[in-house]
């Protein structure tokens, strides 16, 4: 089959591979201009040169066997580590989060910068909307997009998929950056839940990352919605503050400093593992459709792909 993946983030790249693997055709498309989806990676240019923050997921767990064992092969290829500072269970990309991610899609027919806007079908043809062209045919289409843009790509043509998706709600959250020109030696590499803030990461602790001294700091759900339509200057301000509170520390003022707002950035409410019509040979898949956590959007994928494939 030609199959079309809406979404070219961990959970529809896992069902592009199954997919691969058993002989399929598949090609990708995504609105962004490059790999990561929630794993992405910011790239800055600040006073002390090049400069990339983990913005997305901080890090990772690999607890089941099967993920597992592809994280093994991926640290075997250098694309992640283990980073304990954040769990027992805990990885990262190297040298930055989406490193397996862009791997992953090396190995597909990726379109970057492909925003879809519809999914028709014609027949037994599904086609794939692209302002105002469109693409296919395919025999068969998946939406691997969070669960509130996934909703009206499906509402045409599925309405439990539909409702499945419009029934999750995704919290937002800030994530702010910054460069400091010394090491802050009185914080830890790595704090969670303290007042607003989620996680605080050194950024330049995980391993295989450029020199600089680089924060993540995400805010809790709360918080991010309390702030949802400040502007990124003063959240970078609010959350130095936060940061220097949870640290007991005084924060020097920064080189760079900027604020990324996801706004689906973790899904609550379950829904199955993942959603196939095999009539219309049209399918869903995601973190929403389990939890909102990298390894649990991989098995989505995994999951509907194998399910296809059946
Ligand atoms: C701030 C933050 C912190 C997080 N922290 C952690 C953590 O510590 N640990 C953890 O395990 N997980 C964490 N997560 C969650 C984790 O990143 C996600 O669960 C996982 O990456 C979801 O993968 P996905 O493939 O389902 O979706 P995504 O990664 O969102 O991929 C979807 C892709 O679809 C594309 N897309 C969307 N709409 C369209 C469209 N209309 N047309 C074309 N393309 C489209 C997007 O560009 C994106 O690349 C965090 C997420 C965020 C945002």
């Amino acid at each position: 089959m030609r199959v079309a993946i809406v979404g070219a983030g961990i959970a529809g790249l896992a069902c592009a591979d199954r997919l691969h693997e058993t002989g399929h055709n598949i090609t990708l498309f995504d609105k962004a201009r490059g790999a990561g989806g929630r794993m992405s990676t910011r790239r800055v240019t600040t006073p002390s040169g090049h400069m990339a923050y983990d913005h997305g997921a901080t890090h990772f767990t690999a607890r089941s066997l099967e993920f597992r064992s592809l994280v093994d092969l991926w640290h075997a290829q250098g694309l992640v580590a283990p980073w304990p500072v954040a769990g027992v269970h805990a990885w990262v990309g190297t040298p930055s989060m989406n490193a397996p991610i862009r791997a992953q899609a090396n190995a597909h027919d990726v379109w970057w910068s492909s925003p879809v806007t519809a999914l028709t079908r014609d027949g037994q043809d599904w086609w794939v909307h692209i302002e105002a062209v469109r693409h296919g045919p395919f025999e068969a289409a998946v939406v691997a997009i969070p669960a509130e843009q996934a909703a009206p790509l499906l509402s045409l043509h599925d309405f439990d998929m539909a409702r499945a998706a419009m029934s999750v709600r995704s919290h937002p959250c800030w994530s702010a950056m910054y460069l400091f020109a010394k090491p802050i030696v009185t914080l830890p590499d790595f704090i969670r839940g303290v007042g607003p803030i989620s996680y605080a990461v050194r950024n330049s602790a995980k391993p295989a990352r450029a020199p600089g001294e680089t924060w993540v700091v995400q805010s809790d759900w709360a918080w991010s919605e309390q702030h949802l339509t400040r502007d990124p200057a003063r959240v970078c301000d609010l959350l130095l503050s936060a940061l220097g509170e949870a640290g007991g520390t005084a924060m020097p003022e920064p080189l760079h400093a900027d604020a990324h707002r996801w706004l689906f950035s973790q899904p609550s409410g379950r829904e199955p593992e993942l959603l196939w019509n095999d009539a219309l040979r049209l399918g869903a898949c995601g973190d929403w459709l389990s939890h909102g956590f990298v390894e649990y959007a991989w098995q989505s994928g995994s999951a509907l792909g194998r399910a296809i494939a059946r």
